[in-house]
């Protein structure tokens, strides 16, 4: 690659500005590492049923599961390599019969195993425990990522839902609506109780009122 007169400028005076940055120490390696991110082949590991799934990283599925036997305890390296000799069939009963499970974790992809959070879980279609309350709680049975945090459907408040796609926004107005039904359409009342889980004001106005309006309806 060659460097134009130009891009060399703004390199320099970039970096010439750089120090007087705020956070610059901190900003820099994660910049560097985003850059840099390594094309990691994910994997998650453990026993169906069992919330003790591992993250594990190779291009070979023999060797990570190898890793992953050895992780779950299930021998020593010469029984786990032993094991590994039997062929394709033989080898998934054997995993079958201790309800072992390897499986591709492609949504954690560039990710290094220690990077690997609660939320990236969610994210790439698995389980995690919910930051709020700790249960227990999986992606499809609609626990949502949000931000670094796992929240479970029946932690999600109103405002978790506001920030979602299309279904999570209706989900909210409904449970809006619900709020004034089960309180007579007493606002001060559903303020109050709210308030206990998250701040009301995060609800739109327009939004308040057409849920006012609907449950009003239904009385
Ligand atoms: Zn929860």
């Amino acid at each position: 690659m060659t460097i134009s007169r130009r891009m060399f400028l703004a390199g320099t005076s970039a970096l010439a500005i750089a120090p007087a940055l705020p956070n610059i120490t901190i900003a820099a390696p994660v910049a560097a590492v985003e850059a840099a991110k390594p094309s990691t082949t994910m994997w998650i590991a453990g026993h169906y049923g069992d919330f003790d799934w591992h993250v594990f990283e190779g291009k070979n599925k023999l060797d990570v599961l190898r890793e992953a036997l050895l992780y779950h305890g299930h021998g020593n390296g010469e029984e786990v390599a032993e094991m590994l000799t039997l062929d394709e069939k033989e080898l998934a009963k054997e995993l079958d019969l201790l309800g072992f499970g390897l499986d591709r974790a492609q949504r954690m992809d560039g990710l290094l195993p220690d990077e690997v959070e609660p939320h990236h879980w969610i994210r790439a279609g698995f389980g995690a425990s919910c930051s709020r309350c700790d249960g227990e709680c999986y992606a499809h049975d609609g626990a949502r990522a949000i931000g670094t945090e796992v929240v479970c459907e029946e932690c999600m408040t109103i405002p978790d839902l506001l920030t979602g796609g299309k279904w999570d926004k209706e989900l909210a107005e409904e449970r809006l609506t619900d709020w004034f039904v089960n309180h007579d359409c007493d606002e001060a009342s559903v303020r109050k109780q709210m308030s206990r889980d998250f701040d009301p004001d995060l609800i739109p106005v327009d939004l308040w009122q057409r849920c006012l309006a609907e449950a009003r309806a239904e009385l």
